[in-house]
Formats: structure tokens, sequence, C-alpha cells
């Protein structure tokens, strides 16, 4: 964060305010870790926070600390309008550009109050009086964690926090293997664990909760499975009907896609979900090294992300995105067998 803007966010924060935290549409383990443990932060220092998600998130992250406060501007849209409309401030974690919000996108355009930024996304917009982006780190709880201890209340945190900005690094780097995570991820992690956050128990609350439908969808995106290998590219498709033969939860194909990326000498792999409901095919793409599928979703999927890991939709059937993808390989083919 520069200089100017943390003594920017220091004065916001001298005295109590309204403040409304945000993460973005279908909110993952990072972007709920982060926004509760600011919460709780926050609210300790004497501000009334209230978390406002734009919908509902898996269940895979309903034991979070203080989850239930959480407000969902889909389903409690009155009480969210009001805590919009009366907040002095507005953090918005996690995401880059409001678009990522969804339709709460319009609401937040029109609001009066300061916007601060916290998010590890590339490109991200300028809407923020204080836009503390750093696309080097692995989390947005990592950066939550800097911004406490840049504000010198590092004292602050306790078991709870620890617990939420815990989780979404182990999520966002899966569980601290990607490139992403550094010595100092490592050395935040063994701080929050000192605060009390009990890592055993949250991986198992991640990665130990699920249904026997969803291992089943896995079964059937394993099948699925498709690979190019002149391209190095690896894809997996799931139609609605197969969701719904298996009675799908919003989170059951979360990390799905890391499947075709684990194959022997592929490159980049993605997966492509049909959703009839919202009438897109949802997209997650992964690579390794420097092949960015943030520049190929921006490109092609009107999405983006970061350089290993972006997301993106497609508004043709899934069939035809599929062949759109195929047809796009040629000229990502020498950047992919470097
Ligand atoms: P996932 O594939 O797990 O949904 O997302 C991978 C990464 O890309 C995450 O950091 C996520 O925030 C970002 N991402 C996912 N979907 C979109 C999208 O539609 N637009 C942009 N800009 N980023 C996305
Ligand atoms: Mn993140």
């Amino acid at each position: 964060m520069k200089k100017s803007e943390l003594l920017l966010l220091q004065d916001l924060l001298s005295t109590p305010k309204n403040i409304v935290i945000i993460p973005h549409k279908n909110p993952d383990g990072d972007a709920m870790g982060s926004t509760l443990g600011l919460l709780q932060y926050l609210n300790k220092k004497g501000h009334r926070a209230t978390v406002v998600s734009p919908n509902d998130y898996p269940k895979f992250l309903k034991w979070l600390p203080f989850e239930d406060f959480v407000i969902k501007y889909d389903l409690q849209n009155q009480q969210a309008l009001r805590l919009i409309k009366e907040a002095d401030l507005i953090f918005t974690l996690d995401f880059n550009s409001l678009s990522r919000v969804g339709d709460m996108s319009v609401i937040l355009e029109k609001s009066s109050a300061q916007f601060v930024m916290i998010d590890h996304h590339q490109q991200p917009d300028d809407y923020a009086v204080v836009t503390y982006s750093d696309v080097t780190i692995c989390a947005t709880c990592q950066m939550v964690y800097h911004t406490i201890e840049m504000l010198g209340d590092k004292d602050l945190i306790d078991a709870d926090i620890a617990t939420c900005l815990y989780t979404g690094i182990m999520t966002d780097t899966g569980s601290f293997r990607f490139r992403s995570t550094s010595s100092l991820t490592h050395t935040v992690i063994a701080s929050l664990i000192e605060k009390g956050a009990d890592n055993a128990f949250i991986h198992e609350q991640i990665y130990d909760a699920n249904s026997f439908s969803r291992m089943q969808l896995l079964g059937t995106a394993l099948t699925n499975l498709k690979v190019l290998p002149e391209y190095r590219a690896a894809y997996i498709t799931l139609s609605q009907d197969e969701l719904d033969e298996h009675n799908y939860q919003k989170g059951d194909t979360e990390g799905f896609v890391n499947y075709g990326l684990s194959l022997d000498n592929i490159k980049i792999a993605l997966i492509f979900i049909e959703n009839k409901q919202e009438g897109i095919i949802k997209i997650s793409l992964r690579s390794k090294g420097d092949f960015s599928v943030n520049e190929m979703s921006r490109s092609h999927f009107h999405g983006g992300g970061h350089t290993n890991a972006a997301g993106g939709k497609s508004d043709l059937s899934l069939e035809d995105t599929v062949a759109y993808f195929i047809s796009i390989l040629p000229q990502y083919k020498d950047a992919l067998n470097e």
C-alpha cells in the first residue's frame, strides 16, 4: 500500500464509521475469509461493519466465525440496500472490477460512500480512494493481515480472525502449493497459527466435507476429461443435465479443474460448466509456468484473474464453447509448447 493511501486509510478509520464489506459474487474461501476477518477487526476498532455478499456461498464455508451475520444481497435485498445507503465506507475485497458483484454493481456505482479496494487480481479498476492492489500476493486474506499490521493492530488478531485469514490463504494457494506461496506467506501463516488458527481443523472443514453426490459428480467430470496433447491442454465439460443428475450444490465443482492440470505434460486446463438458469457456460482456467490464462480469459471469455488461475464465461452452447476454445488453441501453440 502506498504511504499516502495508508495515511488516508488511517484517517478514514480514525472515527467510528458505518462500513459495508463486499466480496465478489459466488464468493470463495479467500473472499469469505478476507471479508469476515476484516469485519471482526473493524468491529473491534469500534466501527459498525457488516459483510454484504452479492449471493450465497458454498456449505463448506458455512462454519467460518461470524458467517451467520453475512447479509446476502439477492436474498435479503431491502436490508442490503439500507446498509449500502447508510455506509460511509465500502471495502471491496478479492475483486478488481465492480462488474464482479453482478447486479449489485448498479447500486455500488450510485453510492456516495468512499471505497477501499483490497485485492490481488490483475488490472484493477480505478474506483477506490484507497486501492491496495498487489498481484504478487497469493490471497486477499494475506493482504488483510498486512493491512491490520500496517495499521499497527496485529495485537487485535484473535483466534477467530486468524481462522478466517488462514482459510483464505489455504484455499487460494491450493494448500500452500501454488507459485504465489512465498516465504512471507508462511511467516503470516505461522503467526496466524500462533494466534489460534487450528490448521488441522480448518483443513477438515474445507476438504473433508464432501457429499456422496459430489464424489459421483467428480466421477462424471473425470469421465468427460479430454486431452489435446499437441497443445498440452486438458478440459472437462459438465452439462446442466449431468449437474442435475448428481443433485449439484453450489461449490460442488470447486477444484475439479485441477485434475486436468495434474496430468503429466499438461500446461493448461479448463472446465466448462453449463448454467441453464443464467444462460451461460461458466469457465475456469488454470495453467502452469508463465502461460497466462488471465490473458486468454480477457481476450476470449469475458473474464480474467491471475496468470495461473482465471475465470470467465461464454454465451454460446456448451458444445460451441468447447469448439471455440479448440479453434483458438493454434494461436497459443508455441507458448504452450515452450
Ligand atoms: P475460479 O475459476 O476458481 O472461479 O476463479 C479463478 C480466479 O479467477 C479467481 O481469482 C477468481 O476471482 C477469478 N475469476 C473467476 N471468474 C472471473 C470472471 O468472470 N472475471 C474475472 N475478471 N475474474 C474471474
Ligand atoms: Mn483471492
